[in-house]
């Protein structure tokens, strides 16, 4: 089997950063994809949330092509026409007036870690420095981003960690507004946790963290690296709660499985970078940007944020048979458009390494919480697949 001597090879030659599952991933279209073996898989990982108009979209692989013919690479010292677009049309389907690019969503939040900073400093004096977080939060693998992220596990061995942040449970406003010092610059939260479980807050959380940070003159940063993009069944997830942040982080399905990041933010907010302050060598390059603006023109077009929503109440609707089939394995069903979990009361990477050996893709995190995020794209006869391997490796 090839598979194999790839695996051993990787062993040999790359970091152990992962636990990777014993399959190599080759080829894909639309939620199928195909290991090097000739295996197939539905995967409702979608690259961790990224391949969010499903593998291999023609409208992605050509704008791609197109591009790569055009102009791979030139540097920010130059305007970039694809990079431009990209930013008016993110600016024009939200709140926000200005974007900067990177490369990654750490370095998204990195980059909003330091234009808070950076505001809050020259607005109210230099004092003003402090990052109220979520506990259960993620927010990326870099230094500071680590640090933003309210998981101990993540940050073990690392320290001595970024000064300046301050963790409250997620879900309680009061708990916020608690936290404040008279060093506090900004609130930076997850609109839903994803790693973290896929938690989703009351309905008024962001209004009231939303008012306190007008109160105290507090910005309000929201990592949307996994839920923006039209995951939650909107574009982005604070049009959800009817507010709007100060600040807004994305990557992942930015790209379409083009790597690349995004700060956003307004016009008054972003007065603070002035040229110098802030860069990045790749961000926001001609053939990522092309790729960006065919996934964003794609979600937007077609009816697919619809979609998104029928078959995030479908898969709920499927999902809750499995409950009823295992009512004692069942603790919860959640989502919000295609951004949906089964928790369970039991660790759940034995039920993903079965799903994996029956043809479907699946995530677990938080130990025992399944995640699954399809493209937007994904069909009932995907999510009846999907429900029918559950059903067979949870009895
Ligand atoms: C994945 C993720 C990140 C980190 O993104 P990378 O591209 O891996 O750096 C940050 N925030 C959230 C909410 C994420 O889900």
């Amino acid at each position: 089997m090839k598979g194999r001597a790839i695996i051993e090879e990787s062993d040999r030659y790359l970091m152990r950063t992962y636990d990777r599952f014993p399959i190599v991933l080759k080829k894909g279209r639309g939620i199928k994809v195909w290991d090097v073996d000739g295996k197939e898989y539905l995967d409702f990982t979608g690259g961790i949330a990224v391949n969010i108009v499903g593998h291999c979209h023609p409208n992605v692989v050509r704008a791609i092509q197109r591009q790569a013919e055009q102009l791979l690479h030139v540097s920010n010292l130059y305007h970039i026409e694809p990079q431009t677009s990209l930013a008016r049309l993110l600016c024009t389907n939200s709140f926000a007036e200005k974007a900067f690019f990177c490369n990654s969503g750490a370095e998204a939040n990195e980059a909003a870690i330091k234009l808070a900073r950076k505001y809050a400093k020259e607005c109210y004096g230099a004092d003003r420095f402090e990052i109220i977080t979520a506990l259960n939060s993620f927010h990326g693998r870099t230094l500071a981003a680590v640090t933003a992220t309210g998981q101990e596990k993540f940050q073990k061995g690392f320290e001595p960690l970024m000064p300046g942040f301050r963790y409250v449970p997620f879900g309680d406003a009061d708990a916020i507004e608690g936290a404040i010092t008279k060093n506090t610059s900004a609130v930076m939260l997850e609109p839903i946790q994803g790693e973290g479980g896929i938690i989703i807050p009351g309905e008024d959380y962001l209004k009231k963290v939303r008012e306190i940070c007008d109160k105290h003159k507090l910005l309000l940063i929201l990592d949307e690296v996994q839920t923006g993009i039209g995951r939650t069944g909107r574009l982005f997830a604070y049009e959800h709660y009817g507010i709007t942040p100060d600040i807004m982080t994305l990557a992942k399905g930015l790209g379409g499985g083009a790597p690349i990041g995004a700060m956003l933010t307004t016009e008054e907010v972003s007065s603070a970078f002035r040229p110098g302050n802030h860069a990045s060598t790749f961000g926001g390059n001609p053939l990522v940007s092309a790729a960006a603006i065919a996934t964003l023109e794609t979600v937007l077009g077609d009816g697919i944020l619809d979609h998104c929503n029928k078959m995030g109440t479908y898969i709920i609707k499927r999902l809750a048979q499995i409950r009823d089939y295992y009512p004692e394995q069942v603790v919860d069903i959640r989502g919000k458009g295609l951004f949906t979990a089964l928790e369970i009361n039991r660790d759940g990477m034995p039920v993903v390494k079965r799903c994996i050996e029956r043809g479907a893709l699946i995530n677990c995190t938080a130990g025992n919480i399944l995640r699954f995020m399809p493209p937007l794209t994904v069909e009932e006869g995907d999510i009846d697949h999907l429900v029918s391997v559950l059903k067979r490796v949870m009895g």
